[in-house]
């Protein structure tokens, strides 16, 4: 009898297990250290960490939090942001994006975003500008940077701050220059799937300006300067030591890590074509002055297929997901800002047709091989079952 052929091994979505196989041996020394120091929260590791990521951004500050949500709430309080101010975002973008402007109690304003790169789209940003408007959020979705020479034209324009959320880009770049410093402050998360990821939820601002620095400081800490003197009401939303002892362990690594994604990228591009599913699969479109490091890979897909090549993905073992199947403006939560399906179609569109494939620094071209292969094999099955 002869033996029924092995299952393909299955592709994850994501494999956070791969950077800690390599660094092992540093990464348990750095949490062991941390173990024995007795500083569980802030202090030298922390600081460490914050000089050696403002200066990978190219920013002068660097202020550790706990999350990438922490550093958008830091971020917009520490520029005197609150109710009655309004905050311009796209409604493509993670949920957090939002959350933050109405946690300090401002109005999120929505702005449709570009088809091509999802990200929002300056042409639409005018018309939305209020006298209350006191900042943009332009978010770096997916890994690649925003069109910051009109979102700057802008923001001059009518004095309004420029704030990134940079959750998903770390590492990317606009012209030449990192994100983190293409606004008055950066917002970085950690979360163990980002560009750089911790063992747990980490983030961090970065910042120019010294005054912003220290608003970020004491907000951080329950508004204080002078512990149990409190100048604002703040939050308890600082950094682990064992989280920034970890980052510091792989931030020399992440220059190799970026590249190992834009590599995988290009193979996903030549792939689509080699298999010529171009048509069913639109691959991601990267503008050519700005350096786009793939912290996903999202295609798209027609609509009618997308949640049906999804099932049939995940039964064969592929890990694939969608980011976003609901636009921010159509969630529950933000029904009393007013706004109706229809407002803003692009970012409608882009989430009934969205689809992320495996994507992380170490995935191999048989992977990858393998992840195109069951795209093309959902194609030939539906397209045998309408013939
Ligand atoms: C991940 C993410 C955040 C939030 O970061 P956390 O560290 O998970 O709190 C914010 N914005 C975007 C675009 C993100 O992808």
């Amino acid at each position: 009898m002869k033996p029924t052929p092995a299952a393909p091994a299955p592709v994850p979505l994501c494999d956070i297990q791969a950077q800690y196989r390599a660094l092992k041996s540093e990464i348990d020394a750095a949490v062991l250290r941390v173990l024995g120091s007795g500083q569980a929260i802030l202090g030298p590791e922390v600081a460490a960490f914050e000089k050696e990521t403002a200066e990978f951004c190219g920013a002068q500050f660097g202020v550790g939090c706990g999350s990438g949500t922490d550093a958008l709430v830091l971020a917009l309080r520490a520029l005197g942001i609150g109710p009655g101010d309004e905050v311009i975002i796209p409604p493509f973008t993670f949920f957090a994006t939002a959350s933050a402007v109405c946690r300090i109690g401002a109005t999120p304003v929505f702005v449709d975003i570009d088809p091509l790169t999802f990200n929002i789209d300056p042409n639409q940003i005018e018309a939305k500008i209020t006298p209350k408007t006191r900042a943009i959020v332009p978010v770096h979705l997916f890994g690649q940077c925003c069109d910051m020479d009109a979102i700057w034209d802008i923001a001059e324009e009518h004095s309004l701050y420029v704030v990134e959320d940079a959750a998903q880009s770390f590492g990317s770049e606009y012209k030449g220059k990192r994100c983190g410093a293409l606004g008055v402050a950066g917002c970085l998360s950690f979360y163990p799937t980002k560009n750089l990821g911790a063992l747990g939820d980490a983030g961090l601002v970065t910042t120019n300006s010294p005054d912003v620095d220290k608003k970020l400081r004491a907000l951080r800490v329950h508004g204080s300067e002078v512990k149990y003197y409190h100048k604002y009401i703040g939050y308890n939303m600082r950094l682990d030591a064992v989280h920034a002892a970890v980052l510091r362990v792989k931030l020399p690594h992440v220059a190799a890590w970026l590249d190992g994604r834009e590599k995988a990228a290009e193979r996903y591009d030549a792939l689509i074509e080699g298999q010529a599913l171009h048509g069913f699969l639109r691959r991601p479109f990267a503008k050519p002055d700005r350096r786009h490091t793939f912290n996903q890979y999202v295609v798209r897909v027609p609509h009618q297929h997308r949640d049906a090549l999804v099932k049939y993905m995940k039964d064969s073992g592929v890990g694939v997901e969608v980011y976003y199947p609901l636009s921010l403006h159509q969630q529950e939560c933000f029904q009393f800002l007013g706004y109706r399906t229809g407002d803003f179609p692009t970012s409608e569109e882009a989430a009934l047709s969205v689809l992320a494939l495996p994507m992380f620094p170490e995935i191999t071209e048989e992977q990858q091989a393998r992840v195109i292969d069951v795209c093309a094999g959902y194609l030939r099955q539906t397209v045998r079952r309408a013939a």
